[in-house]
C-alpha cells in the first residue's frame, strides 16, 4: 500500500534580498507616486475618465453645432414662407387691384428684411448674397411698390411698373430658393462630417481606453504574477529568496510583499533548522544506551587486561604481553570507532553542503550506531549491497539522519527475534535504498499521516522524524515511499539520483 505523500517544509537556506530598493529601469522615469499599484490603478482611472470627457465633450460640440445648423435651416424656411407671402399679395393685388395686398406685401418686405438681419447673426456664409437681397433685390421691389402706390399713373406707366414688380419679385424668390438650397447642402454636409468625426472620436476614445486599460493590468499583475510564481514554488519546497526582479520592482507594494515574504522565509528556514537538530538530539539521545553498552564492552576489555599485565607482568612470557597489549589496542581501535560514528552522527554540517557520499559506507555507518540497538531488542539485520560503491550527491549527515531515524522506527515496531532486512542498490540512474522490517505495520489511516509534522503514535515520539527525512530526501531531488501492511511489517523505498563515477 503506497501513502499519500504531503508536503512537508524543505531545507534551503535563505538568500537575503538584494537590491530590493533599486528600481525597475521603466519606472525610473515615473514619479514614485506611479510606481504603487494605487498610484497605476488612479492615473488609469484619470486617462480613462479624460479621453471619455474629451469623447462627451466633442459629441455635445457636435450636437450644439447641428442645433445651429437647424436654426438656419429653420430661418431660411421661414423667410422662404415669408417671400411667398409677398408674392402671394403681389398676385391678389394684379388680380384685384387693390392697393391694400401692395401694402401687405411691404409689410412682409420689411418682415424679411429683419429676418435677414437676424439670420446674419448665425450664418457666416452667403452674407454677400443676403445684403445683395435685402439692399439690392428687396430695395427695388419695395421701390417700385411705392411707385406703384402713388396715384395718377397713366396705363403704359403702371403696365411697365407692375412688370417690373413681377421681374423684382421673381428675382427675390430665385435668391431665397438658391440661399435655401445651398444652406440646407452645406448643413448635411456638415452634420455628416460632425457625425462622422464624433464617431471616430468615440471610437479612438473606447480603443485607446481599452488598450491603456489592457496595459496598466499587466503592469499592475506583473509583480503580483511573478509573487505568485514564486508562492508556487515555496508550495513545492523550493525555500529560497525570491529574487527581488525587474517585474517586481515595479510596484512598492510588490518590493514591500517580496521583503515580507523573504524574512518570513528567513525565519521559517531558522525554525526548520532547529527541528532538524532536536530531531536529531532525539536520535542521539535514543541510540545512547545502545552506545554507551558498546563503549562499557572494549572499556572492561581493556581494563581486565591492563589489570592481568599490572599483576603477572613479570611473570608472563614475552609473546603473550605482545598479545595483551595488542588487544587493549583492538579493544580502543573498537571504543574509538564508535565515538567516531556517534561524533560524525552529531556533527552540525551546514545544509547545503554537498558531497560525493557512497551509500553503502553510509548505511554501515549507520547500523553502526543503531547496532546495540539490535543486540538489546534482539533483532536479527541482513544488510545486501554490491561491493563497489553505490554514490550519490548529497549532504552525508541529512541522509543519515534519515537513516537512523527508518532505522529506529523499525527497532520500535519490532519484537525479539524480529528481522530487519537492509537492501542498496543501483539501477539504471537511481540509487536505492530498501529499508523492510517484520514489526507491527502500519494502520491504513495512519499510514496517510506518517509523514505529516508532528503526526505520531508513540508516547514519547515527537512526530517529526518521517517528516524530516521525506523534506531531506525531496531536497536531494529524490523520493521516499512507504508500504505496509498492519501485522505483517512496513518497507520503506528511498531513490536518490546515481552519480556517476566519471561524474
Ligand atoms: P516518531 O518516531 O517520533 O513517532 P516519526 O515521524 O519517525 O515520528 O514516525 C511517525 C509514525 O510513523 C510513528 O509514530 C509510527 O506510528 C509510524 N512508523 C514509522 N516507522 C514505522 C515502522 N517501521 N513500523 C511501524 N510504524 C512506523
Amino acid at each position: 500500500m503506497n501513502a499519500g505523500i504531503p508536503t512537508p517544509p524543505a531545507l534551503q537556506p535563505a538568500v537575503s534580498p538584494e537590491g530590493s530598493s533599486s528600481e525597475c529601469p521603466p519606472c525610473r522615469f515615473l514619479f514614485p507616486a506611479i510606481r504603487s499599484i494605487r498610484g497605476k490603478l488612479l492615473v488609469t482611472i484619470c486617462i480613462v475618465a479624460g479621453l471619455g470627457i474629451i469623447a462627451t465633450a466633442s459629441a455635445t460640440y457636435a450636437l450644439w453645432r447641428m442645433e445651429d445648423k437647424i436654426r438656419i435651416i429653420e430661418s431660411f424656411y421661414e423667410l422662404n414662407q415669408k417671400v411667398l407671402e409677398i408674392r402671394r399679395y403681389e398676385k391678389n393685388y394684379f388680380l384685384f387691384n387693390d392697393r391694400k395686398d401692395l401694402l401687405s406685401a411691404l409689410d412682409y418686405v420689411d418682415q424679411v428684411r429683419a429676418d435677414i438681419v437676424a439670420l446674419k447673426e448665425i450664418l457666416f456664409e452667403n452674407r454677400s448674397e443676403l445684403d445683395f437681397l435685402h439692399d439690392k433685390e428687396l430695395g427695388q421691389y419695395e421701390a417700385v411698390s411705392r411707385r406703384l402706390l402713388q396715384a395718377g399713373l397713366s396705363a403704359k406707366n403702371k403696365q411697365s411698373l407692375e412688370n417690373s414688380l413681377r421681374k423684382h419679385g421673381q428675382d427675390i424668390t430665385k435668391s431665397i430658393f438658391d440661399m435655401d438650397t445651398k444652406a440646407r447642402v452645406r448643413v448635411e454636409t456638415e452634420v455628416a462630417g460632425y457625425q462622422k468625426s464624433a464617431v471616430l472620436i468615440l471610437v479612438l476614445a473606447v480603443g485607446l481606453g481599452a488598450v491603456l486599460i489592457l496595459y496598466m493590468m499587466r503592469w499592475i499583475m506583473r509583480p503580483l504574477t511573478a509573487i505568485r510564481e514564486a508562492s508556487a514554488r515555496i508550495m513545492q519546497g523550493e525555500m529560497n529568496s525570491i529574487p527581488m526582479d525587474d517585474e517586481i520592482r515595479c510596484s512598492v507594494e510588490g518590493v514591500e510583499l517580496v521583503n515580507s515574504l523573504n524574512l518570513m522565509l528567513q525565519a521559517l528556514n531558522t525554525k526548520q533548522n532547529q527541528l532538524v537538530q532536536s530531531e536529531k538530539l532525539a536520535a542521539i539521545g535514543k541510540v545512547t544506551a545502545g552506545i554507551a553498552h558498546e563503549i562499557n564492552n572494549p572499556l572492561n576489555n581493556i581494563s581486565l587486561t591492563a589489570e592481568v599485565l599490572l599483576e603477572d607482568l613479570p611473570n608472563l612470557e614475552c609473546s603473550d604481553r605482545l598479545d595483551m597489549v595488542r588487544d587493549i589496542l583492538v579493544q580502543s581501535d573498537r571504543a574509538r570507532e564508535v565515538v567516531h560514528h556517534l561524533l560524525e552522527f552529531s556533527r552540525t554540517r551546514k545544509s547545503n553542503t554537498v558531497e560525493s557520499v557512497d551509500l553503502v559506507a553510509l548505511v554501515e555507518a549507520s547500523l553502526a550506531l543503531v547496532k546495540n540497538q539490535f543486540r538489546l531488542g534482539g533483532i536479527v539485520c541482513r544488510y545486501d549491497h554490491p561491493d563497489q560503491p553505490v554514490l550519490v550527491n548529497g549532504n552525508p549527515n541529512q541522509l543519515q539522519q534519515v537513516l537512523v531515524n527508518l532505522l529506529l522506527n523499525a527497532v520500535q515496531a519490532m519484537q525479539p527475534n524480529g528481522r530487519l532486512n537492509l537492501t542498496v542498490f543501483a539501477q539504471e540512474n537511481e540509487a536505492r535504498i530498501v529499508v523492510r522490517d517484520n514489526g507491527a505495520g502500519i494502520a491504513p489511516e495512519a499510514l496517510t499521516h506518517i509523514f505529516d509534522p508532528f503526526f505520531t503514535t508513540k508516547n514519547e515520539g515527537t512526530g517529526l522524524g518521517l517528516s524530516l527525512s521525506y523534506a531531506i530526501v525531496k531536497d536531494h531531488n529524490g523520493d521516499i515511499e512507504v508500504e505496509s501492511e498492519k501485522g505483517s511489517g512496513t518497507t520503506f523505498r528511498i531513490t536518490l539520483p546515481l552519480l556517476h563515477r566519471d561524474a
